[in-house]
Parts: C-alpha cells; sequence; structure tokens
C-alpha cells in the first residue's frame, strides 16, 4: 500500500475545476471534504440499480441492501477497532452522537450532585448537549482549562476528577485550533476515577489512524462527510456494556422487538438507537468511503498533512502582521489565525478572489475565541489531497491581504 497526494487528488472530480477563472484551492477541510469518485460511483449505483429499504422487505432487492447495510457496519467497527459490530450505531454525524450520549446516557444516570467535565477548547456540539441534560439533571457542568498555547491543563485535569465527575468530554482534535489531545491518557483518567469518556472524533478520525480499545474511550464520534464520505451519515461508538444499559433515546419503527399498547419491548443495541428507515444510501456510500480509506497508507498520509501543516506554519509566520492563534506542540489538520489590518472575514473573502477556500468565523467554538481574545480567526484545513502549490496560494493570496488592507 502506498500514497500519493497528487495521484488521489486526480480522484476527486471537484477539485480539478475552476473556481473564479483561478485554480480550486481547497482548505475548509475541517468543515468537509471533498468525495472521491468511488463515493459517487457507490452512491450512483445504489440508487440506480440497487435501491430498496433495509430490516424490512423479504423479497431480493432488500435483502441485498440490508446486507449490504449490516456490511457496512462491520466495516466500520474495524476502522475504529471496535470489538463487535454492535458497537456501531449509524447516526447523522457526530453531533447526533453526541446528543444520543448526552441524552440516554446522561438523562439516564447524571444526577443532581454530579459533574460534567468537557475541555475549554470543543465545539458546540459537545457543549450544548451536556449544558441541555445538566439543565435537566440538576448535573454541574465544568471546564478542563488550556494554556496560553490550546493546550489542555493535564494537572488542573487531574484535580478536577473527583468522585463527582460521571462524564468526560473531550475532543480528540481541536477544529479551531489544531491541538491533539491526549486522549488516551485522559481516557484512562477517567476510567480510573470511575468516570465515562466520551471523544468526539469529528476532526481525528479523518486525520489519524482510530482504535477504540486503544483509545480506551467508552463513547467515540465522527461525520462521514469530514472524511470523504457522503454527508447525513456518522457513527457512534460505545462500549458494549454501557450501549445495553441505555434507553432508547427516540421512538419508533425498526428499534424495537415488540410494540404493545401496554408495553413495548426494546431492540438490542445498536438497533434500540435507530428508530425509523435510516439514512441507507449514505451508509452504503460510507461503505465505499472505508473501503477508499483503506486503500491508501494511512500512516503516510497522516506524514504528508503534518509536513504541509509545518510548512503552512513557517510560510505564515512570515506573513507580515499575521499571528498564529494554537501553538500547541501536538498539532493536526488545521492553523488558525488572524491578521493585524483585516478582519478574518476579509482574509477569507480576498481569498476567495483567488480562488482559495478559506474558512473565518468562530467555527462552533465560541469560548476558545473568548480564551484567545479574538471574534474570529481564518482557518486552513488540510485533507489528503492538498499539496505544496495549494499552501503556495494561500500564502499568496494573504500577502493581497497585506498590500490592500495595509
Ligand atoms: N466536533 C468537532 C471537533 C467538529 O469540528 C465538528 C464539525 O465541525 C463537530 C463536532 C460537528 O460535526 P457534525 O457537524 O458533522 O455533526
Amino acid at each position: 500500500m502506498s500514497f500519493d497526494a497528487l495521484t488521489l487528488r486526480q480522484r476527486f472530480p471537484v477539485l480539478s475545476r475552476r473556481v473564479r477563472g483561478k485554480e480550486f484551492v481547497y482548505l475548509d477541510n475541517a468543515a468537509t471534504t471533498h468525495k472521491p469518485d468511488v463515493v459517487i460511483e457507490a452512491l450512483r449505483r445504489f440508487y440506480a440499480e440497487e435501491y430498496a429499504t433495509v430490516h424490512r422487505g423479504v423479497y431480493f432487492l432488500s435483502e441485498q441492501a440490508t446486507h449490504a447495510y449490516e456490511q457496512v457496519r462491520v466495516k466500520a467497527a474495524r476502522f475504529l477497532g471496535a470489538a463487535r459490530p454492535e458497537e456501531i450505531v449509524f447516526v447523522r454525524g457526530t453531533t447526533e452522537a453526541l446528543n444520543l450520549v448526552a441524552y440516554s446516557w446522561g438523562g439516564t444516570f447524571l444526577k443532581r450532585g454530579d459533574t460534567v467535565l468537557v475541555s475549554a477548547m470543543e465545539h458546540h456540539s459537545n457543549i450544548v448537549p451536556w449544558q441541555l441534560v445538566c439543565e435537566r439533571s440538576g448535573a454541574r457542568l465544568e471546564v478542563i482549562p488550556m494554556s496560553d498555547r490550546g493546550e489542555l491543563m493535564m494537572e488542573e485535569f487531574e484535580r478536577q476528577l473527583t468522585s463527582s465527575v460521571k462524564i468526560v468530554a473531550v475532543t480528540q482534535l481541536s477544529n479551531a485550533l489544531g491541538t491533539l489531545n491526549p486522549v488516551r491518557e485522559i481516557c484512562a483518567l477517567a476510567r480510573r476515577a470511575g468516570a465515562v469518556s466520551v471523544v468526539d472524533g469529528a476532526q481525528g478520525a479523518p486525520h489519524l489512524a482510530v482504535d477504540v480499545r486503544e483509545m480506551g474511550c467508552d463513547f467515540y464520534a465522527c461525520s462521514g462527510h469530514k472524511m470523504y464520505g457522503p454527508s447525513g451519515i456518522g457513527l457512534l461508538y460505545g462500549r458494549h456494556e454501557l450501549l445495553e444499559k441505555m434507553p432508547p433515546w427516540q421512538g419508533g419503527g425498526d428499534m424495537i422487538d415488540s410494540v404493545r399498547f401496554e408495553k413495548t419491548e426494546y431492540a438490542a443495541p445498536p438497533r434500540r438507537f435507530e428508530a425509523g428507515t435510516p439514512a441507507i444510501a449514505p451508509v452504503i456510500g460510507l461503505g465505499a468511503t472505508l473501503d477508499f480509506l483503506a486503500s491508501f497508507d494511512r500512516v503516510a498520509a497522516e506524514a504528508h498533512e503534518r509536513q504541509l501543516l509545518e510548512e503552512t506554519e513557517k510560510r505564515l509566520r512570515a506573513v507580515q502582521g499575521l499571528r498564529i492563534i494554537g501553538t500547541a506542540r501536538r498539532k493536526a489538520g488545521a492553523v488558525s489565525f488572524v491578521m493585524e489590518n483585516a478582519h478574518p472575514h476579509d482574509i477569507a473573502a480576498v481569498a476567495d478572489e483567488e480562488g482559495v477556500a478559506l474558512r473565518a468565523g468562530h467555527h462552533c467554538a465560541q469560548p476558545v475565541m473568548a480564551r484567545f481574545g479574538v471574534p474570529a480567526t481564518a482557518r486552513a484545513s488540510f485533507a489528503i489531497y492538498n499539496t505544496v502549490a495549494d499552501v503556495e496560494a494561500l500564502v499568496a493570496a494573504l500577502h493581497k491581504v497585506n498590500r490592500i488592507f495595509s
């Protein structure tokens, strides 16, 4: 197995188009990634030739679709290193996965006096669901602080880990800062303290090989659309022992064993958590995505992305008036920055004129912006198909920003 960014890039049709008369440079991969030919083709083929509902039909196409759908669960379990396919719940994305855990586990087991610990660099989707369940249960939300570099303060975390802490919810990789967190250590400390660990893998899964058992987490969430797959589908990994104790969070078809007006018996996990007709085609597309991810050397891909990030940071430091936000020692995937003379939205607008898609804003991490005292940042985020030419286009656009705004 090998890895070559330029060859892989050709597998992504949209990347060969021109934007505003310029070559398209896509650096908003932390928001969502583009799709390779095999994923697009799998979706086309499924709709054109194989489409049917799953779990219910006794006819050929439905049986075939059900088999294909459940095979993706097997692949997803392998992809995340789960012990068994039943530990994989199909969800809409990371947001839904985190809400599921907060609502079902948190709603059942949290009570007044308990604490939920989240980190200071969480995406809103790993904050708000916990606030909602804290409001309902009377539990308290506490925050693991971070340093000026954007690294979690581990000593403080250990002090915070008292017996009242029932949940520790942290991101593997920060979308706003690019910080890689020591999730293995965090999960081990949480477990020792008797708390359940929830890892937000929205940014981790696209960039790093994941093994949930090696990581030692209880729950892990990720989104298909951020790792070259279809939108509308994501994965929740939950340790079977925990999933078994959790009640459904939505009721409807497919999540039951039997329904009587007097009493309904729920299906075993994962079906218990998948009410209604699922995202059939996106699951099939995700299967093709997982095959795609298994088709190249992911360790080499990780090294390629790391090199791009280092090269970008080196060149950004040479841009007049530019300040990188988030200087953690272990980073991946994204670099956030501000410039003295231009608002991040102006930076992104000028970059867009040059065909460079950058992100500007709070990146759904307003507490991170508050921590660093900025209203917003510009962010460049990478994928396997980015090259040094993309970095050069970015830096040229930033020099243009300086020419316009200085
Ligand atoms: N967590 C992190 C760290 C993210 O970057 C994102 C999306 O940007 C999410 C969670 C939410 O993912 P989704 O919108 O796919 O549910």
